[in-house]
């Protein structure tokens, strides 16, 4: 990773380096070509193709060990780069559908990319079989379940998960404890899942909330029983040698169709109670985790695109 970070700020401090030069090559005291002839302002747009094609090239070994977001950080520093070309995928008919190049997690049929862990006072237990059972439409804990989480782990994605929390629960059942479920991204970092359709509690708690750090901007809540829905935008942290940040996580979550966090920065894993302690631990790539925390919450339709 270190070595990763080192390959990038080369990489990037050349090829800021070649834009300033391009830049001054672009001054109107330096239109006129050796033969003093005044570049068309198409001539000019071309004028560093080649040579920028050339650091790319130059710069191909290492490149391709970056991940696909990275390549396209290092193009945002190259003008007209024609290759290589930008991968073409297929949508989905709807726009809640798997694209072709998703990693289906969950489509109704079984439960083949899912375990499951217990969770006591130290943290996450052992890992077992999934005892999650198919109901009402999607995924859904029994009472004796624990949190299930992806067999596999992910870096940055983006993730599109659907859920609903229990219809018909007492009246009795208020705040925190009326459909709370969550997706604990990494195994750190909670998108509280909870009825705030008209069930006050703690602003930063409430469906849409990066759990105990950041409010959603806006409620755009359904009903208890209705499908909702998270797409998350997420970048992992990077650490330094000391285990901590280098950059925090970061992360966006539009909330049925609305923005409700804008790429905010996390601050650390999430804690209860109490304010965020801020507490840094380092870690590699997690899974995805939909909390148990006793309410039958159920999901459906979940995918995710590696970036
Ligand atoms: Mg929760």
């Amino acid at each position: 990773m270190k070595q990763l970070f080192i390959l990038i700020f080369l990489v990037f401090g050349f090829t800021i380096g070649n834009a300033q030069k391009v830049q001054k090559s672009e001054n109107p005291g330096s239109k006129a070509t050796p033969n003093g002839q005044q570049k068309t302002p198409q001539a000019q747009m071309r004028f560093n193709f080649a040579e920028q094609e050339a650091i790319v090239k130059k710069f191909t070994k290492s490149f391709d060990s970056l991940t696909p977001m990275q390549q396209n950080i290092f193009f945002t520093n190259v003008k007209h780069i024609m290759d290589p070309e930008v991968t073409k995928i297929e949508p989905g008919i709807n726009d809640s559908d798997p694209p072709s190049d998703a990693i289906v997690l969950f489509n109704g049929k079984d439960l083949n990319e899912w375990e499951e862990i217990t969770w006591g006072p130290g943290g996450p237990g052992e890992k077992k079989p999934i005892t999650w059972i198919m109901k009402d439409g999607g995924m859904q804990p029994t009472s004796s379940s624990g949190t299930a989480q992806t067999k596999r782990v992910f870096r940055d994605f983006q993730l599109h998960i659907e859920w609903k929390t229990p219809a018909g629960l007492p009246e009795t059942a208020t705040g925190q404890d009326r459909g709370n479920s969550g997706v604990i991204i990494q195994g750190n970092y909670e998108v509280q899942i909870l009825d705030s359709y008209s069930n006050r509690t703690y602003r930063n708690g409430q469906a849409g909330a990066v759990y105990m750090q950041y409010a959603p901007l806006v409620n755009p809540s359904r009903k208890e029983g209705v499908w909702q829905s998270y797409e998350i935008i997420y970048t992992a942290p990077r650490f330094k040698d000391n285990a901590t940040y280098f950059t925090t996580p970061r992360i966006m979550i539009i909330y049925n169709g609305v923005l409700v966090q804008n790429n905010v920065a996390i601050q650390g894993p999430t804690v209860f109670p109490g304010i965020p302690q801020y507490i840094i631990k380092e870690h590699g790539d997690g899974p995805i985790q939909l909390q148990q925390h006793g309410n039958p919450t159920t999901f459906r339709n979940i995918w995710i695109r590696e970036l």
